[in-house]
């Protein structure tokens, strides 16, 4: 085309220039006799006015519709002083316009396009039309953010010697982790293929190739219940390097941060990260991911109860591995009856009978069991908890996950509450990493009543916990590690097991998995490794957390080019849709509704 400009280009000193620019029209006026177009393409805008007297010039541009498509030739003229517009990059200068070509015609808007108030429009309204969602200037400005940070991580992975290696999507279903999206091969008559859920074995497999350093912003699936910072698929920064320890991880990852962060935002993240045990976080915050922004810590009074006239407490206290702890959610004592229920319910949904809480108002101790209380227990929870006016305090009596648990979901719903009324400030520019790390190799599952990975099986042991496997699994930590930013887990990955005789020992005498699906699932993996594996390790970074927190957005679907709704679906193209009969006959699937129909 003839573009001589971006709508973003021209400034005073182009005055008297003959230009074309092409674009949007992003809005129009008429003002005593002539009328004025904002021309917008994707750099920015600029002012071009339609004078009259040239034909039917200013009559074309006057029945143009917003969202149009227009080309225009004009010539650049400086603005007088006051009609320069300072909120603009072409503020001081406008285009005459000599003619115009509109190339498509826009139809009537289905919501406002500016910004501030189409953000407010449903986003289901707004995924349908994403082309158009896309195109206002704030979402494309989230879209160029995205590409700033994956070429800040890419230019620091390439620094680092790391190869960009693709690795296939249609893969084998494992039976650990999340659920498999499963492909039918046509092929292979009755056989699946499983959309990767992450590249994690095929990486492995990389350092056994001897790649030694490896990357990829890798495309994976699971198919899970779907919530704000979670997609059926989503985009990984997975890597894996070999020769390494985990403080060789947490110095690339930090500095792959940091670099993101000056590059995208300009804003210099302190290095090296704090960083805090599993155990630690679950006492003090009662959750893997502490958002550190705040305080509002979980304090143990489980000594303290152990002769309590309070039954509850008192038993708690002297059960074996149960705990007595409680937060001082401070100034929230006004919550009304609803946010309390609220509050209770959350807490039963881990486990909790109820929630027992303390109100501090007028002086009093508000609540229905502070009559069993001691002046002594009182007087140690008022110094330890800080207890004053206005507080309120929430107590946990349980085995200690539990009690961690329900206060860590209580203390974050608190600050939400705190934030809501502005009594808390959790500036989303202030940014707290952390490496979380020394979590358990493995869980206890109740339900299955057996062992399962807490990272994933192929993670190493903590070299000096390795004896414990034997005799207490539980025990034994994982050489494991989760970067987490403001409560949000931006990733974690793992030092693995390189030695086959250790992988095999996990799989069939830890975590119990029947030795003919270890060999049918992970056989090509023991077999890679007895034919000389490196020792090795990675990572893997969710990209689309890691961009939703540079752009401060809480959903991971704003900064998605064209993202599900929360139902898995893709509005705009509307899917997953059904397929025909030929095509599944093909796939030899029948699926339950055809089968329930009657045959015509
Ligand atoms: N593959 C792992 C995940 O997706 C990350 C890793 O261990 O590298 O969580």
């Amino acid at each position: 085309m003839n573009r001589t400009h971006t709508c973003n280009a021209l400034r005073p000193a182009d005055a008297g220039q003959t230009v074309t620019l092409v674009g949007w029209v992003d809005t129009k006026r008429d003002l005593g006799g002539v009328t004025f177009v904002d021309l917008r393409d994707r750099a920015g805008v600029t002012q071009v006015v339609f004078r009259p007297g040239q034909g039917n010039l200013q009559e074309t541009a006057q029945r143009l519709k917003t969202e149009s498509v227009i080309e225009v030739i004009g010539q650049v003229t400086a603005r007088s002083a006051d009609t320069v517009n300072a909120k603009l990059g072409t503020g001081a200068i406008e285009v005459v316009a000599t003619s115009i070509i509109v190339h498509n015609i826009c139809a009537d808007l289905p919501f406002p396009m500016d910004d501030d108030k189409a953000d407010k429009v449903n986003e289901d309204l707004r995924l349908e039309y994403r082309f158009l969602d896309l195109r206002r200037p704030r979402n494309l400005g989230l879209l160029k953010l995205r590409h700033a940070a994956g070429r800040a991580i890419r230019h620091e992975l390439d620094e680092q010697g790391f190869l960009e290696v693709e690795t296939p999507t249609l893969f084998k279903s494992t039976p650990e982790g999340a659920r498999d999206f499963l492909v039918p091969s046509r092929t292979n008559p009755g056989e699946f293929y499983a959309l990767t859920q992450s590249p994690q074995q095929y990486k492995q497999m990389l350092m056994v190739a001897g790649v030694e350093r490896y990357y990829q912003m890798a495309r994976c699936y699971r198919d899970e219940d779907l919530r704000a910072d979670r997609q059926p698929e989503f985009t990984q920064v997975d890597l894996e390097m070999s020769f390494i320890d985990r403080e060789d991880m947490y110095k690339l990852i930090e500095g792959i941060l940091k670099r993101t962060w000056k590059e995208t935002l300009g804003v210099d993240i302190p290095t090296p990260f704090p960083r805090m045990s599993y155990q630690e976080a679950m006492d003090r915050f009662g959750i893997d991911k502490p958002d550190t922004r705040f305080a509002m810590e979980i304090q143990d009074f489980t000594p303290l109860f152990k002769n309590s006239a309070f039954k509850v407490f008192n038993g708690a206290a002297n059960t074996p591995g149960s705990v007595v702890r409680a937060i001082n959610a401070k100034g929230l004592a006004d919550l009304t009856q609803g946010e309390l229920t609220n509050l209770e319910t959350i807490a039963k949904s881990q486990g909790a009978k109820g929630l027992a809480f303390i109100k501090v108002e007028a002086g009093e101790w508000k609540s229905p069991i502070t009559k069993f209380f001691s002046e002594e227990e009182k007087a140690a929870l008022k110094a330890a908890l800080k207890i004053e006016d206005g507080d309120i305090i929430f107590f946990a009596a349980a085995p200690w996950e539990q009690a961690s648990n329900v206060l860590g979901r209580i203390r974050l719903e608190s600050a939400a509450l705190l934030k809501a009324k502005s009594r808390l400030s959790l500036p989303t520019d202030q940014y707290n990493f952390l490496w979380v790390i020394e979590f358990p190799l493995m869980l206890w599952d109740e339900e299955e009543k057996r062992y399962i990975s807490a990272h994933h099986p192929f993670t190493a042991p903590v070299k000096e916990d390795e004896p414990l496997l034997a005799t207490d699994p539980a025990k034994v930590r994982g050489q494991h590690y989760d970067i987490v930013l403001n409560g949000v887990e931006l990733g974690g990955g793992s030092i693995r097991i390189h030695n086959p005789a250790v992988q095999k020992r996990v799989f069939e005498d830890i975590l119990k998995i029947p030795q003919d699906l270890v060999d049918s699932r992970f056989g090509y993996m023991l077999k890679a490794f007895s034919y000389g594996a490196p020792p090795h390790g990675g990572i893997a970074l969710g990209f689309d957390r890691v961009v939703a927190m540079l752009a401060g957005r809480s959903s991971i679907r704003d900064i998605l080019a064209f993202p599900k709704n929360q139902n898995g679906r893709d509005l705009m193209a509307d899917c997953p849709s059904p397929v025909t009969a030929k095509q599944l006959r093909d796939l030899r699937i029948r699926t339950v509704e055809e089968e329930a129909k009657p045959k015509a």
